[in-house]
């Protein structure tokens, strides 16, 4: 069954398009990512389907109905977005942060009940963020405010969880300890997911589906092994690599190719 689909969406900021023609379907419980490089239109893309902005052309539908005619409310039932990490002033406790997840499910007073307290809490623990509780969102490092962000997601109930770069400034062991978290909820609990990502052989090992932009227009999209190939992401990245099997998981992974770099002088 279909969450997601875009139809012929193009974008422009201001003159120059942005997102040109773009048309694609998520089904439920699929875990998308979506690459390419710097400017290609990720970003602009994720804000269209939350209606952050708008499309000058084409439509996006949520289950069937165009996000521009649902309620801001009803879309965040549906889908929460986890924006890229940023150093802003962020002055709330951890726990506020993470209630805010509730607004679009409280009724006509506005206040959180113990089911409310219960997901938050249930998302802490998911998230391994109840120890951080009474703490102020500034003070934390940034993969710790990291994984409040996706608590507050979580909390949010959401069927289609929108990643923007989300492991961008994570070391090594929160990257995969965050991809595993959304994972498993993408398996158990059929989160469906679309995440932006700059980590080809990340995207490779987690994602079921990859789109791949080029300057606003979808280059390939498919199963890993279809879209990362020598062919695709050289002529996406213009720069040189080579794609081979990975050797425990069989899937794509990309290497990049160092110049020959000729000595010249000494260090
Ligand atoms: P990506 O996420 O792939 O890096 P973006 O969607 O952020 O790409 O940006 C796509 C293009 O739109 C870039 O050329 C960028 O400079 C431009 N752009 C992004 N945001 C704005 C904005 N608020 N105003 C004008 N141009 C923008």
């Amino acid at each position: 069954m279909s969450i997601l689909q875009a139809d012929k969406i193009s974008f422009s900021y201001n003159g120059a398009w942005v997102l040109r023609d773009v048309t694609f379907e998520i089904q439920t419980g699929d875990f998308v990512g979506l690459i390419g490089p710097n400017g290609s239109g990720k970003t602009t893309l994720l804000k269209l389907i939350d209606d952050i902005l708008q499309p000058l052309e084409g439509t996006i539908r949520i289950h069937g109905t165009p996000v521009r005619q649902m309620k801001r409310e009803a879309l965040a039932k549906i889908v929460a977005v986890v924006p890229q990490e940023s150093p802003m002033i962020f002055p709330f406790m951890v726990q506020e942060v993470v209630l805010m997840g509730r607004a679009p499910h409280l009724g006509k007073w506005r206040f959180e009940g113990e089911k409310d307290f219960a997901i938050v809490r249930r998302a802490m623990e998911m998230t391994d963020t109840l120890a951080l509780s009474g703490r102020n969102m500034n003070r934390l490092s940034g993969g710790e405010r990291q994984r409040v962000l996706i608590a507050r997601a979580l909390a949010q109930e959401p069927q289609l969880m929108l990643l923007d770069e989300p492991t961008a400034f994570l070391d090594i062991r929160h990257q995969v300890e965050f991809f595993n978290l959304i994972k498993t909820l993408n398996m158990n609990q059929s989160l469906t997911v679309m995440a932006v990502t700059h980590d080809i052989n990340l995207a490779s090992l987690y994602c079921d589906r990859i789109i791949l932009l080029k300057e606003g227009r979808i280059r390939v999209t498919g199963r890993p092994a279809e879209v990362i190939t020598e062919d695709h992401i050289q002529a996406v990245y213009e720069t040189p690599v080579t794609v081979d099997q990975h050797p425990v998981t069989g899937l794509p992974r990309v290497t990049p190719k160092r110049e020959n770099l000729s000595e010249t002088g000494s260090r």
